[in-house]
């Protein structure tokens, strides 16, 4: 009944829907803790955090109960014109939380929007400094910022963006700083960062024509969780700072605690001029999202109304007061619980079953950055060959896996593999030996 409804009026997202209709669906109704279960009782381990975005699991009491008060209340009330309680005593919170020099925060709606408002802030910055030549971005190869028109011209994944070029602006282009893809160099060892010093070049020869970097900090997830070096992020916060362009940190993937620490940015103590949140931000329950920023770049939109130095954005839920109730309830369960200091046996967990699965025939990479993994599907490991486009294997192993109650998503033939917060190193030693054994009967 509602998988008929679902096919007759739902166009779905990132979704060939020719398939969709060809094929029977899984209609979920309810969840609790890292499971979903679905019309027919059936339940599933959620291992992608339904998308990369829940954290403490469903149906936590303390954020249901959040949500609960703040709707016996308001739930919203516009951002333009008024304050609200929750969406003020959160920016303090996550200003507290977040890489000095943050000191603001712009709220929206979503990953693209957080990071759209970001590019557009660091353009109209240099147009208020009397530096309009400055307009120009750098974003990485197989990068993915969201699916707005200002953050597909900043992306880098051809299947996605190339379709879109004719309607975008041109960013410059620099390889991706993953290892096991790289073209610069033969070993990591002795690379000495060859993606950076690429970098280096571009910001030597155009600066004076650049706005701002934008990266995805350590992880570029939905290229199919590519890890950056040791030292590439603070290497590029150093070039950047060197040559006046800013840095925007979009963390709406790596953001509250994916990465083992709160922030990505924290494991090179990077301080970008703007970072870009959602997903997480709200435990995974609402759709919130939050573009931070210092006070050099606030300052210098202040001035009288004449002056035309206001910063014309928003939605009509920028602030929402049930988002960021549940927002600060999420926080709060991460500072009572000590959830980042609990992750380290969950990340060995991951650890291990990554060497394990590295040994596989098939497995050409097992890449893993805290709480997120990658497993990297190849035709022939030796010769780093892929398997072909029709092949879908990547899709393959993830219908198996479903199967056998676990769901997850691939990345292309990446399998992805990031679980809740709050998984036991149990949960994540039974998923991905239901990965393993999925790749094993379908490779
Ligand atoms: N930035 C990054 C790094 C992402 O991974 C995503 C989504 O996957 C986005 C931005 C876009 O977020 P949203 O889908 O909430 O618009």
């Amino acid at each position: 009944m509602i998988e008929a409804k679902d096919k007759q009026y739902i166009w779905h997202p990132f979704t060939q829907m020719k398939g969709w209709l060809e094929h029977s669906q899984t209609v979920i109704t309810d969840a609790n803790g890292i499971k979903l279960i679905d019309s027919n009782g059936r339940e599933y381990y959620d291992a992608v955090s339904s998308l990369w975005v829940n954290i403490h699991g469903h149906r936590r009491t303390e954020i249901d109960q959040a949500i609960i008060r703040q709707l016996g209340r308001v739930a919203h009330s516009t951002a333009l014109g008024l304050a609200n309680m929750p969406a003020a005593e959160y920016a303090e919170q996550l200003i507290k939380a977040a890489p000095a020099g943050l000191t603001k925060v712009f709220y929206s709606d979503d990953g693209s929007t957080a990071v759209e408002v970001a590019i557009k802030m660091a353009f109209q910055y240099w147009r208020h400094q009397g530096r309009p030549d400055k307009k120009r971005f750098v974003a990485l190869e197989q990068a993915y910022h969201g699916d707005t028109v200002g953050t597909v011209s900043v992306g880098g994944i051809d299947l996605f963006h190339r379709v879109f070029k004719p309607l975008l602006f041109a960013p410059f282009y620099i390889p991706s700083p993953s290892c096991y893809h790289c073209r610069l160099a033969d070993s990591p060892a002795s690379c000495n960062l060859a993606c950076a010093r690429q970098l280096e070049k571009l910001l030597e020869e155009k600066h004076h024509e650049i706005a701002a970097l934008v990266i995805e900090p350590l992880v570029q997830a939905a290229a199919g969780m590519l890890m950056s070096p040791p030292g590439y992020l603070a290497r590029v916060r150093e070039l950047t700072r060197k040559y006046d362009v800013l840095l925007i940190a979009d963390e709406v993937a790596t953001g509250f605690g994916r990465t083992g620490r709160l922030f990505a940015c924290e494991h090179e103590n990077v301080d970008p001029d703007f970072m870009c949140l959602s997903k997480g931000i709200t435990g995974g329950y609402l759709p919130l999202a939050a573009t931070l920023t210092t006070d050099r770049i606030y300052n210098e939109f202040l001035g009288e109304m004449a002056e035309k130095r206001t910063f014309y954005h928003g939605h009509s839920y920028t602030a929402n007061q049930l988002g960021c109730a549940a927002a600060l309830a999420s926080l709060k369960i991460f500072s009572d619980e000590q959830v980042i200091a609990g992750l380290a046996p969950k990340i060995a967990a991951i650890s291990a079953n990554m060497a394990k699965l590295k040994e596989h025939e098939h497995v050409g990479d097992a890449r893993q950055c805290g709480m997120i993994a990658g497993i990297e599907l190849m035709q022939n490991k030796e010769l780093k060959q892929p398997y072909s486009w029709e092949q879908c294997i990547g899709a393959k192993v993830c219908a198996k896996a479903r199967e056998y109650g676990v769901f997850i998503r691939p990345v292309g033939d990446v399998v992805v593999f990031m679980p809740p917060l709050c998984v036991s190193p149990d949960d994540i030693d039974l998923m991905l030996g239901v990965v393993a054994r999925s790749v094993e009967e379908i490779c």
